[in-house]
């Protein structure tokens, strides 16, 4: 066990956990944000992101610091803390950005670990290389072997109580990503960032972004704590915390101000756009949008990194409520209704039922059925999944509503799609108490129909009988031929 990392509460692959950083004495709740502080371009100080935002841990560039002879003595002289005056927790980048960025850099992963060790930081990072999305595969492994080396130096270099990174590579491949999780958690570090992630981000690429977390957390323990590397767009957070990202870092904060962006949960507007701000944070309650574009260049900037990081840390605060009241899967589907792209990384996400099955939580909040989407859920799966161990009488009414007039079975269940047949005692248990909108929709029912179809492949000796309320053609297509259907608009339009 990874004793600097302990899991409290969970919801889908996401998590509710506490890091302990030893060197800073602190312990950061997760899912956190990590504000990327530059130190040649402090746009908001770090002592006002800790007291004003809350802020518990940042990152900063190490690379850069030590390639400013200033930086490098002072950070030298008075160690990292001191210099941003932050007592959180700091973790530094090892200047594999630039790498990837300018090709070449005149560090190793040995000496830049010992520099971080030095200049006081409490996460280091070797120097491993991001390969890009779509990368030729011969790249991608090529790659992944320096990476590799890269952590076995990472961890001969003696750096006391700092914590270091494993960042996980492997471009697109998902094999290669899984390979490289499976390396990275057989090593002694600590945290395990995925990387090489901006790019589809970028690209709004969030289904290929999925299967890439979706790898990576197959080859990584329960216990790894997980840094999606880059990550800072609020729109992604509850996605990438119901995939079981635990650490996210902003630098987007700071990149969109100077461009006048201005972030929201549901994507990133143009200050030029806007007739009204949408949003309650101290910047917008005291500025109109006119305000802002009259400001001064630099003031500008500074409101807009502002506002950009209230609504990014009100968004983690929301998505770890909706983690902790069981209900991030609704959450993620209200952000996946935000942007189209959004809603391919939800259904990305629902093609790894299975895998989030395996950690999510057998009781949580309620169940919103809220789109056809919400039939394809873990929770809908592992239903599916556990009828076989239901006993079950020789002869089963399953119904939506009514009992039919000459009753004559030997018990009367409860037929609720997208599940299937309920037994009473199980009626009030999650997720069968699932609220469902009045108006069904096929999907819904469909998935309530394959819900029978499993029951009856292990029940082949009980006589079922379903009653449906209304049900489409394509749900009554997957009933197996064994199955007697009733339909109970024809009951409470009938003789009854
Ligand atoms: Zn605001």
């Amino acid at each position: 066990m990874r004793d600097s990392f302990e899991i409290r509460d969970g919801d889908a692959l996401g998590r509710i956990g506490r890091l302990t950083v030893p060197r800073a004495g602190v312990t950061v709740e997760t899912p956190a944000l990590m504000p990327v502080v530059n130190p040649n371009i402090v746009t908001v100080e770090p002592r006002r992101l800790a007291d004003e935002f809350g802020a518990e841990i940042l990152i900063t560039n190490s690379y850069i610091i030590k390639s400013n002879d200033d930086l490098r003595e002072q950070a030298l002289a008075e160690g990292l803390h001191e210099m941003l005056d932050f007592d959180g927790a700091i973790v530094t980048d090892s200047g594999s950005f630039q790498l990837a960025e300018y090709g070449d850099i005149d560090t190793t992963t040995r000496e830049i670990l010992q520099f971080q060790h030095d200049i006081g930081s409490d996460v280091g990072t070797p120097v491993d290389i991001p390969t890009p999305p779509d990368a030729s595969r011969e790249q991608a492994e090529e790659d992944l072997a320096v990476t590799e080396q890269a952590l076995a130096d990472a961890e001969s270099v003696e750096v006391g109580e700092m914590l270091v990174n494993a960042p996980v590579q492997g471009s697109t491949y998902a094999d290669l990503r899984e390979q490289a999780a499976v390396h990275a958690n057989d090593t002694d570090l600590d945290v395990f960032p995925v990387g090489a992630v901006v790019p589809l981000m970028n690209d709004y690429r969030y289904d290929d972004m999925v299967d890439v977390i979706a790898a990576a957390k197959r080859g990584l323990g329960r216990d790894c704590p997980v840094h999606l590397f880059g990550a800072g767009h609020p729109m992604m957070f509850a996605l990438a915390v119901a995939m079981g990202c635990d650490l996210f870092d902003s630098a987007a904060y700071a990149l969109y101000a100077r461009d006048d962006r201005y972030l929201t949960v549901r994507g990133t507007e143009h200050l030029a756009d806007l007739d009204y701000l949408p949003c309650s944070c101290p910047i917008c309650a005291e500025h109109s949008p006119e305000d802002l574009r009259a400001a001064g260049d630099e003031e500008r900037e500074r409101l807009l990194a502002e506002h950009n990081l209230h609504v990014t840390y009100e968004e983690m605060r929301r998505v770890k409520q909706a983690l902790r009241s069981g209900n991030l899967l609704e959450l993620v589907e209200a952000r996946a209704r935000g942007h189209p792209r959004m809603l391919d990384g939800y259904r990305a996400l629902l093609d790894h039922a299975e895998q989030l099955e395996r950690e999510d939580p057998v009781s949580k909040g309620a169940f919103f059925s809220l789109s056809h989407e919400s039939a394809r859920r873990p929770e809908v799966l592992r239903y599916h999944d556990r009828l076989a161990r239901l006993d079950a009488p020789d002869s089963l009414l399953a119904t939506q509503g009514g009992t039919p007039r000459d009753h004559d079975y030997d018990a009367v269940w409860r037929l609720v799609p997208p599940f299937g047949p309920v037994p009473r005692a199980l009626s009030d248990t999650y997720p069968l108490t699932a609220e469902l909108p009045e108006r069904v929709d096929r999907a819904t029912c469909e998935a309530g129909a394959d819900g029978v179809a499993a029951f009856v492949e292990s029940h082949s000796e009980v006589e079922l009988t379903v009653a449906h309320h209304d049900w489409p053609e394509s749900a009554l297509e997957r009933l197996p031929a064994s199955v007697a259907v009733e339909d109970l608009l024809d009951v409470e339009s009938g003789d009854r």
